[in-house]
């Protein structure tokens, strides 16, 4: 029986290799969601939502490898991500007079504020200059 559809081309691409749970084309995990077994390469490659996963990730990856991520530490306590729990962000700088910052009050124009993205999730969290 064919489930809800999601988008187009939802298929099974392969049963898991040690469980044989049907692994879906929009799986987001490289590993089986029931066992935890890594999946292979070609299978890997064959799902159309964990490369664009991964492609979205590639950005904090590197940050990660290059060792830029960070713990958020507010008040000397280790602030986990709000969305998904995660420990770890990589950090930018925006000056506030970017464009498309229109929406912050224009006292805060040419300052700069930082930026914790978490590292797993991506979630953005604006930290003002006091
Ligand atoms: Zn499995
Ligand atoms: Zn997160």
């Amino acid at each position: 029986m064919e489930e809800t559809p999601r988008g187009t081309g939802r298929h099974e691409v392969a049963p898991c290799p040690k469980c044989g749970k049907p692994i879906w084309s929009d799986h987001p995990y490289s590993w089986c969601s029931k066992c935890g077994m890594p999946l292979p390469a070609d299978v890997q490659g064959r799902l159309a939502t964990l490369q664009g996963v991964k492609k979205a990730a590639a950005d904090s990856r590197a940050a990660a490898e290059e060792g830029r991520t960070t713990t958020l530490v507010v008040d000397g306590r280790a602030v986990p991500c709000p969305i998904c729990g995660h420990d770890r962000y990589w950090t930018r700088e925006t000056v506030m007079s970017d464009r498309g910052l229109a929406l912050f009050d224009a006292e805060w124009a040419g300052a700069s504020a930082m930026n914790y993205v978490c590292d797993r999730c991506g979630h953005v969290l604006w930290f003002m200059p006091k």
